[in-house]
């Protein structure tokens, strides 16, 4: 089942528990916009070579189209449309003034110069120009591109309009209307959502053995704030593998690690160099990416891909908890196999959606031209999440359900609300 029919089949079993009207579903299962787009790039060897990139508006009905850019060679249109629905789903299960929408771009950008980095995302910009804005649709950051990317981006865009459009594009550098606690939002807002459940669940952080799946913005940053709340994060991986360190992972030595040489797996050994301790007690050891997310933990947070557990491995997981700050990394078999064995799934629409929540607040913030200290945004954060898990954690009761039930049956009542309201059906 590829990505987008798993995301279909979870709108169809929502729908089901909560009697949705069949007019609601159409609605739901149907993007309103989907562009295709040639980019020509004159690389540094002077040949033209043609990139393909995708942008996908699935919903405005709670307000303008907002989701990442994902830059990777495996980018195809279901997975956009795949995504691009999540994004409607998670902002009304936040209940911020939102839509949803995804873009991505086919490349591995690690194999691009800085300057052909920078020309394709400027093509990008002006194909998609026509059809993005701040109050229309308003894209950000997601796996491979960064604040960099998001002020080329906001730069290009402002060039085409010929007037100073930042609010274009979240996930920009703090120098140029990006917002304070941007770049940690989704793993802070997902340790809130974490911290809401070990309340409930009695999990003490000292004894919380923690394994985290991916090592980017997400979860590195996760890897850091559980770190500091004393939670024992024993293992991290990256597309290259994972390092498995018993006594526990020293978080920002191996972010600066895998920064200078290029992966984990070169981050085993304690480097004197460069005083890399990556492991508390100095010795940690390679392991593959299937090997780390079968390891006996407490919590598993997957923050790398989506399919990442699927039948085929969904018996081996250990962990009794999963934190999906990645997209679709569990497909719907394998949700059914982890349910059973009693596994408690926080999914990606409320588990990741401090990202795009941040992203709303730095909109407003460069709508109002007026910036928010750090503290301010975390608080906001924090009352948004704890509501948003209120919500969730109703919502199964009532129904009985999975919690990722729960939290789309929570974002299709906010929905179809709107869609009322509004009109449309
Ligand atoms: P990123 O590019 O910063 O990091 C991705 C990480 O995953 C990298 O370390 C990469 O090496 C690793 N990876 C890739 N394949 C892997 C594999 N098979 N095994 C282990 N590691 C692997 O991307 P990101 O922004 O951190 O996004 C990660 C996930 O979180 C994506 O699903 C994205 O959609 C989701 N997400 C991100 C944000 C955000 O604000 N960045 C918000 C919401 C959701």
């Amino acid at each position: 089942m590829s990505f987008y029919e798993n995301t279909l089949e979870l709108i169809e079993k929502a729908a089901k528990l909560m009697k949705l009207e069949s007019n609601i579903k159409a609605v739901l299962t149907s993007p309103n916009r989907i562009l295709e787009i040639s980019i020509p790039v004159k690389m540094d060897d002077g040949n033209v070579k043609i990139f393909r990139g995708f942008r996908v508006q699935h919903s405005d009905i709670a307000g303008p189209y907002k989701g990442g850019i994902r830059y990777h060679e495996e980018v195809n249109m279901e997975e956009v449309k795949a995504l691009a629905t999540l994004m409607s789903f998670k902002c009304a299960v936040v209940g911020i003034p939102l839509g949803g929408g995804k873009g991505g771009i086919i490349v591995n950008p690690k194999k691009l110069s800085e300057t052909e980095l920078e020309k394709l995302t400027r093509g990008y910009t002006q194909r998609i120009a026509p059809f993005i804005g701040p109050e229309i649709d308003v894209p950000a950051p997601d796996v491979n591109t960064n604040e960099k990317i998001m002020a080329w981006i906001a730069d290009e865009y402002s060039k085409v309009r010929q007037k100073n459009t930042i609010g274009v594009v979240t996930g920009k550098p703090l120098t140029f209307g990006g917002s304070m606690g941007r770049d940690k939002a989704t793993a802070q807002g997902g340790f809130f959502i974490l911290d809401a459940l070990a309340q409930e669940h009695g999990l003490e952080p000292g004894k919380t053995r923690v394994v985290i799946q991916g090592f980017g913005n997400a979860g590195a940053n996760a890897a850091n704030i559980l770190d500091k709340h004393g939670y024992n994060v024993i293992a991290v991986s990256d597309s290259k593998g994972g390092i498995l360190c018993e006594k526990g992972v020293h978080p920002i030595k191996a972010q600066e690690c895998k920064l200078q040489k290029g992966s984990l797996h070169a981050c085993t050994i304690p480097d004197s160099k460069y005083e890399y301790h990556v492991s508390k007690d100095a010795t940690c050891t390679k392991i593959s990416n299937e090997e780390l997310l079968e390891l006996d933990c407490d919590v598993l947070i997957l923050s790398a891909l989506e399919n990442q557990i699927t039948k085929k491995n969904a018996s081996k997981i250990k962990a009794k908890y999963i934190l999906e700050l990645a997209n679709g990394p569990v497909d719907d078999a394998a949700d059914t196999i982890l349910e059973k064995a009693g596994v408690i799934i926080i999914p990606d629409i409320l588990a990741n959606a401090g990202g795009v929540t941040v992203s709303y607040f730095e909109l407003v913030q460069n709508q109002m031209n007026y910036y928010w200290p750090k503290e301010e945004v975390e608080e906001r954060l924090k009352a948004i999440m704890q509501q948003a898990w209120k919500h969730v954690r109703k919502r199964q009761e009532e129904h009985g359900c999975s919690m990722r039930m729960a939290a789309f049956i929570q974002a299709i009542s906010r929905l179809s609300e709107l869609m009322k309201v509004r009109g449309t059906i």
